[in-house]
């Protein structure tokens, strides 16, 4: 019988490469903190009238993506395929919309999506995204933009771009739809079948269309910037005014349309260098009617969602990836049977002191156990036998360079020596 895989479009992390994911969410986690967002965990699955009524029955992700399922008593539910339905059903559901305000969320987990898999593209993927509630101002769409911005500088990554546009309020984008509605209308012969579709259920859609030929279509398509009321407008202006006073670049971009219908106002995205197909690494905006919408009062909101293997797709680009750390500082060699429980609990004491220690737990010759210490790049090696734990004494080995020192058989001692060895070189 074969073997069972593991489902398309997932991903099994091993150590060699979780050190990376473990780097990135501290780095996440910490920049979070810096501004003042708490983290908040919600369930893999929720009801799918969430995601209906939440992410938009017109969208991708509802109409094509999401992974449905009726669990035994015959419910509908749905793996969550973005997060802030998700936070907007809990803050209403936990209270959180009746504290003080502004209230800012972040959270990092799986997300699933039924999708073509891909470079870029998986069906179940990890996202960093952070929530603000409560703050009308263009401010609060800058912190989000520069929270954003923090992670990415923080890691190291310069090929980002930020890309900015406003697709305005319920009031100016009616004005904007019909527009946008009639454009496409005369073009309809060209446009795909999904979009020859959205042209009566959301033509703002179309914008967001990655086939080649609507792609074409909408170039010339009219513009959300050129619809704005004066309210939209002058929130865009200070939106941009804020981030050029903290030195932030950007570019009005009027294609940004993003792919879920609760976005009003600002929407972003941060693009990678490469300028593939699945190079936005973050995509946010502002979504004024969503806490309403889904039952809570009305109460403002903007956020983004960061995709984890993107963002480290563009950090090996930009050759900032960390190193691998999980290497011992210490390896200590039993050479006879007699010195194997003298080892063993050396090992420990070093760990108590706060190092990385190992030492045989297979029973192994000497030469294989240096042969293995070798391939996990222990920084040293300590051998002990018969001799060494009669006088006491034993010699640590640097294994990349530097002179080898007789050492006190004794945790502190090697402690020193190590932290003084790794000093001078
Ligand atoms: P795309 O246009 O690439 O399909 P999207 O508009 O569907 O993206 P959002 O729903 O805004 O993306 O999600 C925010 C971020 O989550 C994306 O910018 C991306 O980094 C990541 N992301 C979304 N879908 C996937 C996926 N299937 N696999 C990996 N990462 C994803
Ligand atoms: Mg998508």
């Amino acid at each position: 019988m074969a073997n069972i895989q593991k489902p398309k479009g997932t991903l099994d992390v091993l150590p060699n490469k979780s050190f990376i994911w473990q780097y990135i969410e501290s780095a996440v986690r910490k920049a979070a903190a810096k501004c003042g967002y708490g983290e908040i965990r919600f369930p893999t699955f929720e009801a799918t009238e969430l995601f209906n009524r939440g992410v938009g029955g017109t969208t991708d992700i509802v109409q094509k993506e999401m992974y449905t399922f009726e669990d035994k008593d015959g419910r509908s539910m749905t793996l969550r395929p973005e997060g802030t339905a998700c936070v907007v059903r809990s803050i209403i559901e936990n209270g959180l919309c009746m504290q003080a305000m502004p209230l800012k969320l972040y959270y990092i987990g799986s997300f699933f999506r039924y999708e073509k898999p891909q470079a870029g593209r998986s069906r179940e993927f990890t996202q960093f995204g952070a929530e603000l509630f409560g703050a009308d101002s263009a401010l609060a769409d800058a912190e989000l933009i520069l929270l954003a911005n923090d992670v990415f500088k923080s890691l190291g990554v310069k090929s980002v771009e930020l890309k900015i546009n406003s697709i305005g309020c319920a009031d100016c984008r009616a004005e904007f739809r019909k527009a946008l509605k009639d454009y496409f209308k005369s073009k309809e012969s060209r446009l795909c079948d999904t979009c020859r579709g959205r042209l009566e259920t959301n033509p703002l859609r179309i914008l967001d269309c990655k086939c080649p030929d609507c792609i074409e279509v909408a170039k010339d398509a009219p513009k959300t910037v050129d619809y704005l009321c004066d309210r939209c407008k002058s929130h865009f202006e200070e939106l941009k005014g804020v981030l050029t006073s903290a030195g932030v670049g950007y570019e009005v971009d009027p294609f940004i349309v993003r792919g879920l219908d609760y976005y009003t106002g600002t929407v972003f995205e941060f693009v990678g260098g490469t300028g593939a197909a699945q190079s936005t690494v973050c995509g946010g905006g502002r979504y004024d009617t969503l806490v309403s919408q889904l039952g809570g009062p009305a109460l403002s909101g903007v956020g983004f969602g960061m995709g984890i293997t993107r963002l480290m797709a563009v950090m090996e680009l930009d050759g900032v990836l960390p190193k691998a750390d999980t290497a011992p500082d210490i390896y200590i060699a039993p050479a006879c049977a007699a010195a194997r429980d003298r080892a063993y609990l050396l090992a420990k004491e070093l760990r108590d002191m706060g190092l990385k220690a190992e030492s045989d737990l297979c029973g192994r010759s000497l030469k294989a156990q240096m042969k293995w210490a070798d391939k996990a790049g222990a920084a040293y090696t300590l051998v002990l036998g018969d001799s060494e734990i009669e006088a006491g004494r034993a010699v640590l080995k640097p294994m990349r360079g530097g002179e080898a020192a007789e050492v006190a058989v004794n945790a502190a001692e090697i402690k020193n020596a190590i932290l003084k060895g790794n000093g001078e070189r």
